[in-house]
């Protein structure tokens, strides 16, 4: 996708996050234990060239109530600065609310009434240097828009379009995980300041509009079980070491590298260390993937494709494995020397 170059050199950032979508919050509680880096180092300027970032998240802040809310009201006037625009949480169709409202988040100081997620959301995308989605219930619906839901809600780009350009020229910005892998977003966001920053050219998305280097691969790719699977070697249980792929496991068609990243400082994940892969990640999420304990349909085929071929393969390996496990017959304390040496110098004449 070809994207506008935006414009360089920004000092200070703010960041302004709204988890008032439908959202559990879990995003925000998942970033908090990133690494690479952690929130603390960018927002304590421990990376050199980025801009000053102001963080405004409820879950982290200091500010509560009214004060929490000053800066968004101070960025609709366009009295804030640039601002990055974080959204968490699916977003909720008000036009079929009734009397009501889905989700809302502060309340219009003029007539008293809550600001809906909406509204915010049409106050400030169009404003925002950025406009990154966290968690998939923000990219595309996620468990809140499955079928049956009362709220018809959608991801980001279903409301705002997904030709929505922010100011700085950015499409917007998907990260989605459920909830989102704590490295995945900060990278994801590291890049975006370093845009801001005129250090880093536009940040490369597909056209889910996701990070290319984060989802480019599917989980399977990179599941160290994969060998269990290319031996047609299946799990009958979930306490088993083997390849998942017949107790519900959906990696093969899966975008996500937390079997290659782990969850926290490399450690965890999902497949790699026992759990099926439900694809938390993808757009189809939930409801392509349930029930989620049954084995995806085409795993049928392609582990009984496996099933044929890989047994014979595993008794070829296992005779392999059988010699590679025996020494050299030459490495033994006897008189003579039986390597093989074959000594071509002689000593001088
Ligand atoms: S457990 Fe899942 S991701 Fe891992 S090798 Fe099996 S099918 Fe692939
Ligand atoms: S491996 Fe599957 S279940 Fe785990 S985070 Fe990635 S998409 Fe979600």
């Amino acid at each position: 996708m070809g994207f506008e170059p935006m414009t360089p050199g920004l000092d200070e950032v703010h960041i302004l996050w709204t988890s008032e979508g439908m959202s559990c919050d879990g995003d925000t509680v998942s970033v908090t234990a990133a690494t690479l880096p952690s929130l603390e180092d960018v927002v304590l300027g421990a990376i050199p060239g980025l801009p000053k970032v102001h963080l405004h998240n409820k879950v982290l802040a200091y500010e509560t109530g009214d004060d929490f809310m000053a800066a968004f009201h101070q960025a609709a006037r366009d009295e804030l600065g640039p601002f990055i625009f974080v959204v968490e949480g699916s977003i909720p169709n008000e036009n079929i609310n009734g009397d009501g409202y889905w989700s809302a988040m502060g309340n219009d100081p003029e007539t008293g009434e809550p600001i809906t997620v909406n509204e915010w959301i049409d106050r400030l995308a169009p404003k925002a240097w950025a406009v990154v989605a966290i968690g998939t219930c923000a990219a595309y619906g996620g468990i809140h828009a499955m079928a049956g839901n009362p709220t018809g809600c959608m991801g980001l780009a279903d409301y705002l379009g997904w030709d929505f350009r922010s100011a700085g020229g950015l499409p917007i910005v998907n990260v989605p995980g459920c909830p989102v892998q704590p490295d995945n977003f900060m990278e994801t966001l590291l890049w975006v300041l370093h845009q801001a920053a005129g250090l880093a050219p536009p940040i490369p998305l597909d056209e889910q509009l996701r990070p290319t280097w984060l989802f480019g691969k599917t989980v399977h790719e990179g599941c160290d079980r994969g060998s269990y699977y290319e031996q047609g070697d299946f799990a009958k249980d979930y306490n088993s070491p083997k390849c998942q792929v017949k107790v519900g496991c959906w990696g093969p068609v899966v975008n996500c590298n937390v079997t290659k990243r782990g969850w926290m400082d490399g450690v965890g994940g999902c497949p790699n260390v026992g759990g099926i892969c439900i694809g938390c990640t993808m757009p189809g999420f939930p409801d392509k993937f349930m029930p989620f304990m049954d084995e995806p349909p085409g795993g049928t085929v392609s582990s009984a494709l496996m099933g044929v071929y890989g047994p014979f393969i595993r008794t070829l390996r296992s005779l392999t494995n059988i010699t590679a496990n025996k020494e050299p017959k030459w490495r033994h304390n006897e008189d003579a020397l039986t390597s093989g040496y074959d000594p071509h110098w002689t000593g001088r004449k």
